[in-house]
Order: C-alpha cells, then structure tokens, then sequence
C-alpha cells in the first residue's frame, strides 16, 4: 500500500509494516500493559486455496520463549517467515508452535515450519485423536440420514455444478525476493491429509493448561479441538470467533468407532465437542471469561482497509445470530421446505449455491441447526423409506428459544 493513506490504527496496535487490503504481509505489534510481547502476522494463502477469508493471522507471543499460534496453509512458509523477518526474528526463534485447531488453513503448515524451525508442536489433544481421519472419512463412517443425504445432493450437484472447492489458482503477487515471496501451489488436500496424519505432536494440551502467563481454554464446537487461547485481556480465538463473518459450526458427528474405545472419558460424549450446541456452549464460555477482552481473530482482524477489531461482545452476537438462524429455520419448515436442499436453498437464499462445495458448507451448517432442533425436541427427522432423502417435521414446540437463550449473558 506504499503511497496510499493508511487506515487508523486503533489504540494498542502498532503497525511494523502495512500489507495488503485484506490484511496479507501486515505486520504488528500488540501491547499487552507491560505484559509478554505480542505480535501478528497477515500470513497469505498458497496458490490453489481460497482467498475467501483473508489471511490467516499468526500470533507470537514472546513468554517463556517464542509461541507461534497458527503457521496458516500447508505452502505459506515464505509468507510467515517473511512477516518474522519484520520482527528481526527467524523460524528458528520459535521455540514451539500451537495450532487453535485442526483446520488446513491452521495446521496445514506445522510440518513444513518443523522443519524449518525445529520448534515443538503442541495442539489439543484431540488435534492428534482425530488426525487420522479425513473429512470425507468423517462423513462416510457417520450413519446419520442427514449426512447420507448431504452426501448426496452433493454427489447430485457435482455432476452438473462447476467444483469450485479449494477456491482458484490466482496469478503469484510476489517475485519471490525477500519482502515480496512468490504464492506457490499448497499441496492440495491430499497432501494435506497425508501430512496430518504422519504429524506427532510434541504437547497435547487439555482444557486449563498454563504455560507461563498462557493459559489454554477448550472451546469445541467449530471443531472438536478448538481452543481459545488467552493472555492477559487478549484471547487468541482462531475461528470460535471472528469479525464480519460467522464461523462454521460443525455437525453434531459421533466419534468413529475406532477412535470411540480410545479416547479419554471426557470426550467420550461427543455432542460435548461436535455440533452447534457444543459451539453455543464454547461462545457462552467466552463471553464469561470477562469484559473488554480484545479478541485476536485467526481471520478478518483487518479487511477492506481497516482494522476491525472486536471484543467478547463478539461471542454474544454470534449466540444471538444463530438463535435467529433456528428461527428461519423453523420458518422454513412451516413454509413447506421440508425437505434438506430445500430448506437449506431458504436458509441461504442470499447465495447463489451453484457450486458443490458451496452447497454441501451450507448443507452442514443446516444440518447442525436441525440437530440442535431435535435436541430440543422441536424438530424430528423423518429417513424417507425409499431411498429419496429426509423429511424435517416440527413438534410444535420452541424449546431452543430457551436453550439459547440461557447462554445469552444480560
Ligand atoms: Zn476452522
């Protein structure tokens, strides 16, 4: 942005070099009150992944040693070592990276930054529990008619919609000369997930772990390894919370029976780490955790030229949208859009949903508020017999009204 006027800079931030609009190669630091140093890192996707959300934000925090939170996409190393040389630091600064959880636009560079750094992974530990499995594996080992449906329309949709999935390969913006590194191809899913899988973690983390002035809190519910990670007045909160958009809560999955039988008793319940009320949950938790806490987003924390800065308040507007969603839903379903596509092409009507990928996203994100609503007792799911999908019937009462309610503090 050399040559443009600069955006204000809200209180507590310091900028050690501007970036893009949307935040890539930005560069801060952030007072903590005479705390730990703390700095972010607009770090740019590879190549062939999407751009939807920006970069992803990259925390060091210099406490007992270098923490990195979050290396980004498997094929940004050259944008997060490029953003720790503004720092005056080098990978091998780092002394150990956490990931908030495990998402390919979080985790998806901690091999590479092993390597290059020689830091210590630490993640939740059913970060290492689920690396294992696949989303896809995630979706065929779980019998739940929603999700057989979901797998369908998407199958449906595939061979007619454009795939859209992973988002385009765009032209490199750098030249590959320090400052300015080249956007290469990430890999793709398929490394990804061979990746995953073969990483060890050196530290699993469990709800309530301290390290030094760090302490990590368990917020499941975007993901089953999801972590809110806080210091002082700031939390670190990956994708539980985010400016301008509303994460992705998952689908109420049960565990894989493999995996079921080895996991600790804590976990053994799954709807208390997977699906929309685990998420809820997670947010109430959040918003309890004090006021005036500065949220440090993994996305969005600049965009459109600006800092958009947000605080737990954050938490309780997304409790009160999804509130809402449930809302439209019900509505939905007394319209006549009982049926899956149906009621999910309503829920979304100001998308377009031409593609696959678009459409199975807002498929599940249906499917965890229409679990939600049978949790409550407020809705039933009907298995078609035949073969032809489900049918969502509503019980007459409004439970989930209640339920939500509850976790919005006054
Ligand atoms: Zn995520």
């Amino acid at each position: 942005m050399t040559g443009t006027t600069h955006p204000d800079v809200p209180s507590g931030i310091t900028v050690r070099r501007w970036g893009a609009e949307n935040g890539d190669g930005l560069v801060i630091d952030v007072d903590t009150h005479g705390g730990p140093l703390v700095h972010g890192i607009g770090v740019e996707p590879p190549a062939d992944a999407s751009r939807a959300n920006g970069p992803t934000w990259a925390y060091v925090i210099e406490d007992d040693g270098v923490t990195l939170i979050d290396p980004g996409h498997l094929g940004s190393i050259d944008f997060l070592a490029d953003g720790l040389n503004v720092l005056g630091m080098k990978p091998s600064d780092v002394d150990r990276m956490v990931v908030t959880h495990g998402h390919w636009d979080h985790d998806g560079g901690v091999a590479e930054f092993a390597d290059a750094s020689g830091a210590e992974f630490w993640a939740h530990e059913l970060w290492a529990a689920y690396s294992p499995y696949s989303y896809g594996q995630l979706l065929r080992a779980d019998k739940s008619p929603l999700r057989i449906e979901m797998t369908r329309i998407g199958e449906r949709m595939r061979d007619t919609g454009p795939r859209t999935y992973g988002g385009s390969v765009t032209k490199s913006s750098g030249n590959g000369e320090p400052g300015n590194p080249e956007r290469k191809p990430g890999g793709g899913r398929d490394n990804y997930e061979a990746m995953r899988s073969s990483m060890k973690v050196d530290r699993g983390l469990v709800d309530g772990f301290r390290h030094g002035a760090i302490e990590y809190l368990h917020t499941p519910g975007h993901w089953p390894d999801e972590m809110t990670i806080k210091l002082g007045n700031l939390i670190f909160t990956g994708d539980h919370v985010l400016p301008e958009i509303t994460p992705h809560p998952s689908m109420a999955y049960s565990h894989p029976t493999d995996l079921s039988a080895s996991l600790p008793d804590r976990y053994k319940n799954p709807g208390d780490v997977w699906g929309l009320m685990a998420y809820l949950k997670s947010l109430h938790r959040v918003c309890q955790l004090g006021k005036g806490l500065t949220v440090m987003p993994a996305h969005r924390l600049f965009n459109r030229n600006q800092f958009r800065m947000t605080d737990e308040r954050r938490a309780v507007e997304t409790i009160a949208f999804h509130l809402e969603r449930c809302d439209a839903l019900v509505r939905a379903i007394e319209d006549g859009y009982t049926d899956l596509e149906l009621a999910t092409r309503e829920l979304f009507s100001y998308r377009p949903l031409t593609g696959s990928y678009h459409l199975m996203s807002a498929a599940s994100e249906t499917i965890s508020h229409v679990e939600l609503l049978e949790d409550t007792g407020d809705m039933v799911v009907h298995d078609v017999e035949d073969g032809d999908g489900v049918r969502l019937e509503l019980t007459g009462s409004r439970n989930y009204r209640d339920v939500i309610g509850d976790l919005i503090p006054d």
